[in-house]
């Protein structure tokens, strides 16, 4: 039986959780999670065995690398920037990755997918303040307006129904006629979705 399956869905089926970097596609029957919840190649079913302490770690790092997109230098990055600073480094890693500007497109609703946000922030459709952004890591600030521009209707339209489909967190607010978000405050840490066991990414790194 043909199988069609994006590299998208192998990182899921790969970290054995839904990472859900498809949009719509994710919450219907068709997500590969459903249909094939084992890691991808010829053995992938009887692989999942218990992990060593480097390994379970490594695995819990690349689950949010990949939720949100980013290498493995950036993400080292936000690790360094969050054990540089005052405070708890596994609340302050997270705050990074949801300040990134793909993200809060994501978030806003604005996307139905990191992905997508990723591709419509790198097509110069989206303002900060009134200025383009057009870099998918920026790190929005609390304040900040974010605001959708395009030319075409159809697109427009497009991101409105996205919107009205999406749950916006508290950190931020939308207007959904303006197409325009703000940052209320900085993501609030409670309400990030728990991917991963943030504590094993900073022993990962306080060993390396
Ligand atoms: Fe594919 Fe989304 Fe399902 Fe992941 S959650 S396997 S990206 S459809």
């Amino acid at each position: 039986m043909a199988r069609d399956l994006s590299p998208k869905c192998k990182k899921c089926r790969r970290e054995g959780k839904k990472l859900f970097l498809k949009g719509d596609r994710c919450f219907g029957i068709s997500c590969a999670m459903i249909k094939r919840p084992y890691a991808p190649g010829q053995h992938g079913q009887s692989r999942r065995m218990g992990l060593s302490e480097y390994g379970t770690q490594l695995r819990e790092k690349q689950k949010v690398k990949r939720t949100y997109g980013i290498l493995e230098k950036q993400f080292k990055k936000y690790y360094e920037m969050a054990s540089g600073m005052k405070g708890n480094t596994g609340k302050l890693l997270p705050t990074f990755l949801e300040r990134r500007m793909d993200n809060v497109v994501y978030r806003l609703g604005m996307a139905a997918s990191r992905n997508q946000a990723r591709q419509l922030v790198n097509h110069g459709h989206f303002l900060v303040n009134g200025k383009k952004v057009d870099i998918s890591s920026y790190l929005i600030k609390e304040g900040d307006i974010i605001s959708f521009k395009s030319d075409k209707g159809e697109h427009i339209e497009n991101i409105k129904n996205t919107i009205k489909n999406h749950q916006t967190p508290s950190w931020l607010s939308i207007d959904i006629q303006k197409l325009q978000g703000k940052v209320v405050s900085m993501p609030i840490i409670d309400e990030i979705e728990t991917i991963a066991d943030i504590h094993l990414i900073i022993e990962y790194y306080s060993k390396s």
